[in-house]
């Protein structure tokens, strides 16, 4: 099992991060996915990219279910393609207590590498390719509060609050 890591939470500021690119050959890349992996999971997390535990890297993990066994590890991902549009409901682990409705691309291709370093496509409609576009944003520095309509942002107001006093109160212990 590996151990897992603590995940950034809103508002820190390398959630704005724009990833480096990552080898995929590297040891520590794969070390770190594996505990990226455990960590999604630990959490019922759907999705989790390297900026949220404070990695500099463009590796993320994806899954449709939430199942183990199911995660897809993406490395260097990047959208091919993109098509219609659909509004649903997105959490995210950085930001706990927060829910909004998030309008994105319905359909995409994204193109990644695998830990073997093979170049793989992903290409769906569903949660699975929700959860890619959520995450490649992650690795852009962009998190789901910039795609909030202003009535979700209002409707999340206390739980962003409270995000932001807990941060401050670790910022001045
Ligand atoms: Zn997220």
């Amino acid at each position: 099992m590996s151990e897992l890591l603590p995940v950034l939470k809103y508002p820190d500021p390398f959630l704005r991060r724009r990833a480096a690119k990552a080898d995929p050959a590297s040891a520590d890349v794969r070390a770190m996915a594996a505990r990226m992996v455990a960590t999604m999971f630990d959490q019922n997390g759907l999705g989790l990219a390297a900026t949220q535990v404070g990695w500099d890297a463009r590796v993320a993990v994806v899954s449709g279910t939430g199942r183990p066994g199911d995660e897809i590890v993406i490395i260097n991902p990047e959208v091919v393609d993109a098509w219609g549009s659909e509004a649903r409901e997105e959490g995210c682990l950085s930001f706990p207590g927060v829910a909004a409705v998030i309008t994105r691309r319905k359909g995409v291709k994204v193109r990644y590498t695998t830990l073997d370093g093979t170049v793989r496509e992903i290409e769906d409609d569903g949660m699975l390719g929700r959860c890619c576009l959520h995450e490649i944003d992650h690795l852009d520095g962009v998190t789901f509060l910039s795609k909030m309509t202003p009535a979700d942002k209002l409707a999340n107001r206390r739980a962003l609050k409270a995000l932001e006093d807990r941060a401050a109160d670790r910022a001045s212990a």
